[in-house]
Parts: C-alpha cells; sequence; structure tokens
C-alpha cells in the first residue's frame, strides 16, 4: 500500500517536541550551584572538545550566562548543538564526581544549552573576531558538518583564509540532516553554521569535490586540505525485494522528514527497521513518533549485543517501539508491486557466528522497510580523488592521531570518515585539533598545547579513550588572549 502522512500538524508539534527541554533561569542557576568546580574536573577530561566546564558553570552561577557563553564556544563552536545531541550520560556527566557520591551528576548539558540559548536568542556576539593580521595562507575543507567546521573556525580564529566547500545544499551535514528531530531542530544547526561564517569562513554549497571542483584545482589554489566528508551511503541488505518502493535508506528518511513539514512526511502503518544501531534508534522512535501502529527493530543478534546506547534503547522502548531480536531479513515480500512484509528467520549464535534455524521462517506485515545496517565509506570517492592516500583496514582515512595529517603531507582529517563514525563531539573535537596540525604545517608555531593522556581520569566516558587529546579552553583562550 502506497505510504501517507497520518497525523495533524498538532499531534506531529506535540510528538516531535524536545526531550530535553531548556531550563528555566532559575532552574540554571540553582544547578549551576551545585556544582563543586573541581580541581582537574574530569568532566572536562571527558569532554573531546575540552570544554572548561567549572569554568562556564560557575559563571552561570554568579548570573553570566554571557560569559559562560563564551567559554563554550571558545572551546567548541558547535556547543549549542553539542548541548542537545551529546550522549552527556557516557561523556562529561558520565564523568561527574557527584554520581560517585550516588548524587545526580550535574546537568552540564542542559546548562550548557542554557548559556549558548541566552547569547543566541538575544544575538549576542561572543567570539572575539579574528586577527586583523592574516597569515595569507589558504586553506581548503571539504564537507561542511561538525568535523569541517570544527576545523575551519579553529583556523579562521588563527588567521587563516578558509573555504568550505560542501555538496549539500545545505550546510551542517548530520547535524542538519540526521539528528533525530525531537533531539534538535535543523535551525540550531544552521545557525552555528553562521557563527562559523561570521568568522570570515567562506562558504560554498552545492560544490561536490571531484565533481564540480578536481583535486588538482584545489592543490593549486590552496595551501592545505581538511578532509570532513563523514561516512557513504547506507550499506545494502543483499535480500529479494530490496528494489520495491517502499524499501528505504533509514538516513533518507530521517533527512526527509528534517527537510519537509511534519505533516507531510509519508509514512507506513507498521515499520519494520533493519538493524540496531543508534541510526535505527532513532528511525523506529520517529517512525513510531509520526504515526505508524506499529514501529519494530529486526537485529540477528541479541538485546546484549547492540550497539546502540543503553538511553537510547530504553527511550525508543517508552515511545513503544518494538524489539525482534534473534531474526534476520530473508526477503522484503511484495505485493502488487508495494511491501506487504518480511520473511525473517530465527537466528542464532554459534561460536560468535550468526546462523538460521532452519525451518523458522515465517512472515511478519509491514508496509516500510528502513535499512540501517550501517554507513558505507567513502573508499571510492577517496581514492579516486586522492590517489595516494592511506585508507586503513576499516575502511577510514589513516592520520597522525595528534595532528590529523594524512600520508600526503598537505591533506589533514577528522571526524566520521577518519574515526570509522562515532559522535558530533568527536568530530567538532578532531577537526581542531587537525586546525592546530594544519597551523604548524604552514606556519612552524604551535598553537596549542594537548593535555596528556596521562592525565585523563579513571571515571572518563569513551571519549577519555578517544585517539586526539582535547585541548582545555583556557589554555586555548591564552593562547589565542582571548
Ligand atoms: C542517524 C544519525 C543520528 C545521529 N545522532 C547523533 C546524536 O544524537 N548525537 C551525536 O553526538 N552524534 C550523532 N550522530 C553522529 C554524528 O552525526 C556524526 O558523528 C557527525 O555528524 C560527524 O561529523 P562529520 O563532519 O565527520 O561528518 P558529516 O556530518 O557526515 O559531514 C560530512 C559532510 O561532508 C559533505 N561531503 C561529503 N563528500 C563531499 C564532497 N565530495 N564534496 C563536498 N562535500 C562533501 C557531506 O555532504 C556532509 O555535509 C548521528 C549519526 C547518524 C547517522
Ligand atoms: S565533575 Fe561534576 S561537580 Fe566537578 S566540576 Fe565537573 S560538573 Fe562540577
Amino acid at each position: 500500500m502506497p505510504l501517507h502522512p497520518f497525523l495533524s500538524r498538532e499531534e506531529l508539534t506535540a510528538n516531535f517536541a524536545e526531550i530535553k527541554p531548556p531550563l528555566r533561569p532559575q532552574e540554571a542557576l540553582v544547578e549551576a550551584q551545585r556544582c563543586l568546580y573541581c580541581f582537574d574536573a574530569p568532566c572536562i577530561m571527558a569532554c573531546p572538545t575540552g570544554i572548561d566546564v567549572p569554568a562556564f558553570i560557575k559563571k552561570i552561577a554568579h548570573g553570566h550566562p554571557t560569559a559562560a557563553a563564551k567559554t563554550i564556544l571558545t572551546a567548541n563552536i558547535l556547543g549549542a548543538s553539542c548541548a542537545r545531541v551529546c550522549p552527556t550520560q557516557v561523556l562529561c556527566e558520565g564523568a561527574c564526581v557527584l554520581d560517585d557520591r550516588d548524587e545526580q551528576p550535574i546537568q552540564i548539558g542542559r546548562l550548557q544549552r542554557y548559556a549558548t540559548d541566552y547569547v543566541s536568542e538575544r544575538g549576542l556576539s561572543v567570539l572575539a573576531p579574528p586577527p586583523a593580521m592574516q597569515s595569507g595562507k589558504r586553506i581548503a575543507v571539504i564537507g561542511a558538518g561538525p568535523a569541517g567546521l570544527g576545523c575551519a573556525a579553529e583556523l579562521a580564529r588563527l588567521g587563516h583564509a578558509v573555504t568550505i566547500f560542501e555538496k549539500q545544499d545545505q550546510p551542517g551535514g548530520l547535524n542538519t540532516y540526521g539528528i533525530a528531530y525531537y533531539k534538535m531542530k535543523p535551525r540550531v544547526s544552521l545557525d552555528e553554521v553562521e557563527l562559523v561564517k561570521s568568522l570570515g569562513v567562506e562558504l560554498r554549497c552545492g560544490v561536490a569535490v571531484g565533481r564540480d571542483v578536481t583535486t588538482t584545482e584545489l592543490e593549486r589554489d590552496f595551501d592545505t586540505i581538511f578532509l570532513g566528508v563523514g561516512l557513504g551511503a547506507a550499506a545494502q541488505l543483499g535480500v529479494p525485494g530490496e528494489d520495491l518502493p517502499e524499501v528505504r535508506d533509514a538516513l533518507e528518511f530521517i533527512a526527509h522528514l528534517r527537510t519537509h513539514p511534519l505533516e507531510t512526511v509519508p509514512v507506513g502503518r507498521r515499520v519494520a527497521v533493519i538493524g540496531c544501531g543508534n541510526t535505527a534508534i532513532d528511525a523506529v522512535t520517529q517512525a513510531k513518533r509520526l504515526g505508524a501502529e506499529k514501529s519494530f527493530i529486526v537485529y540477528r543478534r541479541g538485546e546484549d549485543d547492540m550497539s546502540a546506547y543503553d538511553f537510547e534503547y530504553e527511550h525508543a522502548k517508552h515511545d513503544g517501539a518494538h524489539f525482534l531480536f534473534h531474526a534476520a531479513p530473508l526477503e522484503v515480500v511484495g505485493a502488487d508491486g508495494h511491501v506487504a512484509g518480511l520473511k525473517l528467520a530465527r537466528t542464532r549464535t554459534v561460536g560468535g557466528r550468526v546462523e538460521i534455524v532452519p525451518g523458522s521462517e515465517w512472515i511478519e506485515p509491514c508496509d516500510l522497510v528502513l535499512k540501517a545496517v550501517g554507513q558505507g565509506k567513502q573508499i571510492e570517492f577517496l581514492r579516486h580523488a586522492f590517489p595516494g592516500l592511506t585508507i586503513d583496514s576499516r575502511g577510514v582515512i589513516a592520520r597522525n592521531p595528534t595532528t590529523g595529517q594524512t600520508n600526503l603531507a598537505h591533506v589533514f582529517t577528522g571526524g566520521d570518515c577518519a574515526n570509522g563514525g562515532r559522535e558530533v563531539v568527536n568530530a567538532v573535537g578532531e577537526g581542531k585539533k587537525a586546525a592546530y596540525g594544519i597551523h604548524h604545517f604552514l606556519t612552524g608555531e604551535l598553537a596549542a598545547a594537548p593535555v596528556q593522556p596521562s592525565r585523563l581520569g579513571a571515571k572518563t566516558g569513551p571519549a577519555g579513550s578517544g585517539l586526539l587529546a582535547p585541548i582545555r579552553a583556557h589554555e586555548l583562550e591564552a593562547q589565542l588572549k582571548l
């Protein structure tokens, strides 16, 4: 059956209301005053962009949200979106010492949002203007996602001329096109791009490197290149019936709902989502919120094996999403040229390998199938546009973990195309670190000293074990005399 929108604009507005609403001023003050302002705070170490968390919280506690926003945005130009989309439970809030005292960790994400909203709603400019004396160096950034934006902003602050090339009509990468709508509206991402442009960065949207401009032209016109191209299209299921019109890439489905009025977005009555990572969780939840009667995940392994965060899983269940574990798709079943169901089979795991249980097949009715079995890598583009670039066995760009420099001396990288797919804040942090690498490469000067990984506390989240050590905001501020 063809797909339709089901709910009214009012119902959809309610369904897609933000899951983390803003703090009121009094709530922000009370929350900020709970902070212990720890010396060598683990929350700073857990942030891949090194935001000085106690410093900005103290400014809020003293009634200075503008100063707090300056601390945040100086360390992380995408501080407003990170406040909304960061998995804070496993980053800064997961590292908060109050957790050890059986108290609620400080709501760092919501306080960060309070400060960044405060300046953005009032149109206050808190960023120091780029240096009047320019270096004369030109850098091409490929991709206007979080990595490219993080790199471009930092390079502009260091006095370099930066041009970003973005193949999509709109900038922001997955921050604009991929994040769940109830976490962040596209407007926040687009406003942040304006912030980056306000530093003098030139942005050329609708220009794909490799199609509209060649690498040779970039190498002729620029001193260095930053690659922040993210990941590729969704992986295929490889089952019969995959070409039916209601079998879609989950990312395309999410991008569609982020770029169209919600009341026009078609959805199925019964939606099957294949895969069990964070993209699958976002897709199954949003299909349910769009009005699907049943929205369910199909995953060939068990609950303990899923890569989605626990809190995302709980959230999806709370929204009424269902989970079919130990089930594998064998075929998309069609009727009259449309999706009518999914032929599934039970699976079992033998010696780490997933096997189909013979004779266990059944057909699960559905009218929309969303594929979320992982994004492909940009290998084809990279091999074509940058012959000689080393791509590692995981299909990502090999780089120096501290500087982001690749085996091609004038090419640097960061974000999903180099880390294989992590979070927005990792991409910004890696873009920023690559900016320092580029600055050093072009001028011989050191822009900021990275924190030694040995200083990472035992309670730091995954970011603490990441490839790139964070840079502390106050060190950066001191360096740049902000
Ligand atoms: C569905 C989904 C939900 C997510 N939710 C969260 C979340 O809640 N919280 C979180 O922290 N992270 C989340 N992430 C992860 C996060 O979005 C990414 O880690 C982050 O966007 C990576 O940034 P990036 O700049 O490396 O890549 P991208 O955001 O993918 O940006 C790459 C940019 O490069 C452009 N580009 C590619 N090739 C070319 C070319 N040849 N020429 C010009 N431009 C090009 C692309 O169009 C794109 O704009 C999510 C990811 C997905 C897929
Ligand atoms: S660890 Fe917690 S209490 Fe300590 S500075 Fe960070 S947010 Fe405040």
